[in-house]
C-alpha cells in the first residue's frame, strides 16, 4: 500500500505518531534527515498518561522492562528534607513516572516500526522543500521526491517544514542556564527522585536505568560540579562531560496548515524542567491520529478543532513547568519559599503536586 501520510521526523514524536497511523490503518511513511539515530542527552521521564498511550499501542512492556519506576520524590531544603511527593497516591495502572534515556526510547519505537511496518523509515531523508495543494502534498526529500494526502511535521524545535510554510513561533527564553550529567549513582535514594531547593538555586536527581542517576541543576555558567557539591554535599565524579540548556517556551502561530500538521516540538516547546515536552508531543500524537481519520473520512475541519485542544493542553503544560522552575529559582527569600514548598507537601496538597508533575489532569482524552 503506498503511504498517505509522511511523518517528517524520527524523533520520539515522529516514531510515536507512526506508530499510532499504523494503528489506526493508517499507512505512515517516516522521513528523516540523519543517517544514524540520535544519541544526545534529553528527556528521562516518561508519565503516566503516555503509559498508558503506550499500552494502547501494545508497546508498555518493552518500556517497563527498560526503565527505573520512580513512585517518590523527595524535596530537599538547605540540608534539610522539607517532604515527601508520593506518585502512588494518584493511582491508575501506572502509578510512577518511568525514567528511561531518551535515545533508549526512540530505539524501542524504532524496532517497533520497523517490525509493524517494515521500510516505513526513511534514512538520510532530509525534507528540502515542500508544496501543498488542495489535494495533496509534494514533498522534494534528500532521498527523491514524494507525493502524500497529508504530512505531519514532527521535525522539532527548528522545523523547516514550519519555515517552508511560513508559520512563526513565537518563543520566549526563560532566564537562567541549566546543566546535566550522567553519572553511577551515589546516593541513598535509590530508584526515587530528589529536588533540592536550596537558595543558590535548584538541583534535580532522577534514577536511570543500570544503577545511574543524572543530576540537572541552575548553574548559571558555573561547573556543574561545583554547584551540585554546594547545594547537596553529593561530589560528582570528575569524568563527566556537562551539557547545557537554557530552558524556553515556544508556540506555532498555527498547528494546521491545509493538509500540512505540526506535532511535538515543530508545535509546542515546553521547559525541560518538569520534563514534558516529548510526552505532551506524543499525547497530542494520538490526537492527531484520530482527527487525521476524521479528515480522511470528509470532516476536514477535524484537524483545526483538535488543534485548538492541542494549543490548550500546550499552554497548560508550559504553566506547569513555569511553576517548577519559580520553584528553583536563586532567591534571597529562601525560607518563604521553603514553607510554601513545606505546606505544598502536606496532604492534601502533596497529591495535588504529585498528580501535576505526572501530567494528570490535562484533559488529554480523545
Ligand atoms: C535537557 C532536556 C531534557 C528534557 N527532558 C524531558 C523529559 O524528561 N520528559 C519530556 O517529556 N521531555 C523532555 N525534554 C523535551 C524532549 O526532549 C522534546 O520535547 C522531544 O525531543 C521532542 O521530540 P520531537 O520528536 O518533537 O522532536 P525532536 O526530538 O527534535 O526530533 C526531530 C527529528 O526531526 C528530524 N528532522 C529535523 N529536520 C528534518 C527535516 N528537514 N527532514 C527530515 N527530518 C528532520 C531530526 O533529525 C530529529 O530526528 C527535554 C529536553 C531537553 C533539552
Amino acid at each position: 500500500m503506498s503511504p498517505r501520510v509522511a511523518v517528517v521526523g524520527a524523533g520520539p514524536v515522529g516514531l510515536f505518531q507512526a506508530l499510532a497511523l499504523h494503528q489506526a490503518g493508517i499507512e505512515p511513511v517516516v522521513l528523516e534527515r540523519r543517517t544514524e539515530p540520535h544519541r544526545g542527552s534529553r528527556s528521562i521521564g516518561i508519565h503516566p498518561p503516555s503509559l498508558e498511550a503506550l499500552e494502547a499501542l501494545d508497546l508498555v512492556e518493552p518500556f517497563l522492562a527498560a526503565g527505573v519506576q520512580v513512585r517518590r520524590g523527595h524535596a530537599v531544603g538547605d540540608g534539610a528534607p522539607i517532604g515527601t511527593v508520593d506518585f502512588t497516591r494518584c493511582g491508575g495502572r501506572y502509578p510512577f513516572v518511568l525514567a528511561l534515556p531518551q535515545h533508549r526510547t526512540e530505539a524501542l519505537l524504532e524496532a517497533a516500526l520497523a517490525e509493524r511496518v517494515p521500510g516505513a523509515l526513511r534514512r538520510g531523508a532530509e525534507v528540502r522543500s515542500l508544496e501543498a495543494r488542495d489535494d495533496a502534498v509534494s514533498l522534494d526529500t534528500a532521498s527523491g521526491p514524494l507525493e502524500v494526502d497529508w504530512v505531519v511535521a514532527c521535525d522539532g524545535r527548528r522545523s523547516r517544514v514550519r519555515e517552508l510554510l511560513g508559520i512563526p513561533f513565537a518563543v520566549e527564553a526563560y532566564e537562567g542556564e541549566y546543566g546535566m550529567e550522567d553519572h553511577p549513582d551515589q546516593t541513598p535514594y535509590g530508584d526515587d527522585a530528589a529536588v533540592f531547593l536550596t537558595e543558590a538555586g535548584l538541583v534535580e536527581s532522577f534514577p536511570l536505568p543500570g544503577g545511574g542517576r543524572r543530576w540537572v541543576a541552575r548553574t548559571d555558567g558555573a561547573p556543574l560540579r561545583d554547584t551540585i557539591r554546594a547545594r547537596t554535599g553529593f561530589e560528582l565524579p570528575a569524568d563527566g562531560s556537562t551539557s547545557s540548556f537554557r530552558a524556553e517556551r515556544g508556540l506555532a502561530g498555527t498547528f494546521v496548515r491545509g493538509r500540512v500538521v505540526l506535532g511535538g516540538d515543530a508545535a509546542h516547546v515546553v521547559s525541560p524542567i518538569g520534563g514534558q515536552g516529548m510526552n505532551l508531543g506524543w499525547l497530542g500524537a494520538n490526537r492527531i491520529t484520530r482527527a487525521l481519520g476524521l479528515a480522511m473520512r470528509g470532516e476536514p475541519d477535524a484537524l483545526a478543532r483538535d488543534a485548538r485542544v492541542r494549543r490548550r493542553m500546550a499552554k497548560a503544560a508550559a504553566r506547569r513547568a513555569e511553576a517548577n522552575m519559580w520553584l528553583g529559582r536563586p532567591t534571597a527569600q529562601g525560607v518563604w519559599r521553603e514553607r510554601l514548598v513545606g505546606a505544598l507537601m502536606r496532604r492534601p496538597l502533596v497529591d495535588g503536586l504529585a498528580r501535576a508533575f505526572t501530567m494528570r489532569g490535562l484533559r488529554w482524552g480523545v
